[in-house]
């Protein structure tokens, strides 16, 4: 996939592999990491060589367009070989999506302003940003 579409996306350290259009209309953006640091350990900081995995996350994201889209990050689960972290392995997190996230920060951004600045409730402005 070009530029253009991870550009146009704008989250920062994932790029666009391909989007797939689904028999129900979706479109479902697959995402691969873009972020050299994204391998880095959270606890002690060491760049991982060895990856343990893949694993699949569908974070919820700003609805775009009529039909909003689905994303599908394939991220890493690598070994952190540093003898003295505790931390066996962990999954890459880039500033967007932090590891264990179900939702982007601009979602999780916009939903705040909404409760924040409209006067709706947790449930509304999740309603409101189609996140269910
Ligand atoms: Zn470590």
């Amino acid at each position: 996939m070009d530029n253009n579409t991870t550009t146009l996306l704008d989250l920062d350290g994932l790029a666009v592999e391909r989007v797939e259009r689904l028999t129900d209309g979706t479109r479902r953006v697959h995402l691969i990491t873009a972020d050299e640091t994204a391998r880095a350990c959270p606890s002690c900081g060491t760049f991982a060589s060895r990856v343990k995995g893949l694993v699949r996350t569908r974070p919820r994201d700003l609805s775009y367009g009529e039909r909003g889209l689905e994303l599908a990050w394939l991220k890493r689960r690598w070994y952190c070989h540093e003898p003295d972290c505790a931390r066996k392995s962990f999954t890459e997190q880039v500033p967007q999506i932090p590891a264990g996230a179900r939702i982007t920060a601009r979602l999780r951004r916009a939903a705040a302003l909404r409760v924040r600045d409209a006067g709706s409730t947790v449930v509304q402005a999740a309603r409101d940003l189609h996140v269910s």
